[in-house]
């Protein structure tokens, strides 16, 4: 049975599920999943087939966390509707708006009245050159930085996301400093996956992924925030060296409560603006429709869902792996690189004694459009 913390079993329930709302967004960023447009979809889920996903949803449990994301979520003119229809149904709402002028005080303070509980900005650079930059926006950090002090006015938790690639990474020790001074309960420090605008940018190595992360569970020790890896579940397999403890029952939980590494269909599901049901955003396989089927059926039992939460599933090095049941590799990742969601994660540098067999490369991208 796979398990975070203690009591979610990700055979029957995502840790998180993410509602992408639209692809909507007035940004161009460079690592957009999406390559978000300026219009909403015709074809998105209405505000009725929205309030039955919520319904759904919290089927899988009490307390379902639900992200509400984009695009930018705050597009749509029912988006204080959604949250409140998903609290009175019995889930965490979060939300991951674009840093955007819509972002406002008034809309912040609606949002925390309408029962949100974390809102997630993302930040790729301590100062506006390195975020603007990135982003491909002038004036975004200011706007952003902005939003993210409106959420601390009114009394909402914050998130910073960060992505990770050649382009942020020497940047990532002044992030830090910056997640700290924001007041955030979170740092979301996602490893880049290329699929989107984001084949634009340039994955860190292998070898420089295991540093980064090391780094993390170092800073993690001293930080007054919590820090989860995105895309990067080997984080957990560092984890298991530094303290010898290799299953997830004997790992220790990190700041969201994993025991083990939350991979695409394991713990985590995405439901597209169109209603389409993918393992993760990042690797487009969609194993069926909300407008068909019911989000709880496919996550527990659609066959892509069920292959991706089966170890045994896992080929090459992963497969190989002593730590596959604490990491398991990201599926995405895989799926970006070889087109198998099961092959071996090409970011990790770890070899399994022993183990002679391919090493994946990273050279070559074949990440659907
Ligand atoms: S080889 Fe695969 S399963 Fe093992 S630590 Fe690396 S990514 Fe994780």
């Amino acid at each position: 049975m796979a398990q975070f913390g203690q009591d979610i079993d990700t055979d029957r329930r995502p840790l998180v599920l993410i509602w992408e709302l639209t692809q909507a967004c007035d940004l161009s960023c460079k690592h957009c999943r999406v390559d978000a447009q300026p219009s909403r979809h015709p074809g998105e889920l209405s505000t009725a087939e929205g309030k039955r996903l919520l319904d759904e949803a919290s089927e899988f449990g009490e307390g379902q966390l639900v992200v509400l994301s984009g695009g930018d979520p705050l597009v749509r003119d029912d988006v204080v509707e959604l949250v409140e229809y998903g609290v009175d149904a019995g889930l965490q709402m979060t939300m991951t708006p674009s840093g955007t002028e819509s972002l406002d005080a008034e809309t912040v303070q609606t949002l925390e009245e309408g029962g949100l509980q974390r809102l997630a900005v993302s930040l790729d650079g301590p100062d506006p050159a390195s975020h603007d930059t990135f982003r491909g926006e002038a004036g975004s950090f200011e706007q952003t930085l902005r939003a993210a002090h409106l959420a601390a006015d009114a009394g909402l938790p914050l998130q910073v996301n960060t992505t990770v690639s050649q382009e942020t990474v020497r940047h990532l020790p002044a992030m830090v400093e910056l997640v700290a001074n924001l007041g955030a309960v979170l740092w979301s420090v996602f490893f880049l996956v290329p699929v989107g605008r984001g084949r634009v940018l340039t994955p860190i190595s292998p070898e420089r992924a295991e540093r980064v992360m090391e780094w993390l569970a170092e800073v993690q020790r001293d930080a007054s925030f919590g820090i989860k890896t995105t895309e990067a579940p080997h984080d957990r397999r560092v984890l298991a060296q530094q303290t010898g403890r290799r299953s997830a029952h004997e790992t220790a939980p990190d700041s969201i409560g994993r025991r083990m590494g939350i991979t695409a269909g394991n713990g985590f599901a995405f439901v597209s603006h169109t209603g389409l049901v993918y393992p993760s955003g990042f690797l487009p396989e969609a194993a069926g429709s909300v407008r068909e089927r019911s989000v709880v059926d496919i996550y527990r039992n659609s066959d892509l869902f069920s292959a991706l939460r089966e170890p045994a599933n896992l080929t090459g090095k992963c497969g190989a792996c002593p730590f596959k049941s604490v990491c398991g590799g990201s599926r995405s990742r895989a799926f970006a690189y070889t087109g198998d969601p099961h092959a071996s994660d090409p970011l990790c540098a770890y070899v399994p004694t022993e183990y002679e067999g391919s090493r994946p490369v990273q050279a070559v991208d074949r990440s659907v459009e």
